[in-house]
């Protein structure tokens, strides 16, 4: 007669989403704003779907999403600054 042995299952690796979502600075929503690089005319654009605001830069052949979203970020910061 064997042993029965419990199985242990490894457990789920979670998968970190590293993609082209990011957090809306404008509604706040998180994972709404995608960045779409269009690198035929070197520019990148970053859309939030739910409200709506985007923002679009120029790019270059290493440019990734995330460079379009955080300057989208220091643009956000110049404005507010202005406001105030
Ligand atoms: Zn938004």
């Amino acid at each position: 007669m064997g042993k029965r042995k419990s199985r242990e299952k490894p457990p789920p690796k979670k998968k970190i989403k590293v993609d082209t979502c990011f957090t809306c600075p404008f509604c706040n929503h998180q994972g709404t704003v995608e960045c779409n690089m269009d690198k035929k005319n070197m520019t990148g654009e970053a859309v939030c779907y739910i409200c709506k605001e985007s923002y679009s830069t120029t790019i270059h052949y290493l440019s990734e999403p995330l460079d379009v979203y955080s300057e989208w970020l220091d643009e956000c910061e110049r404005v507010n600054k202005f406001e105030d």
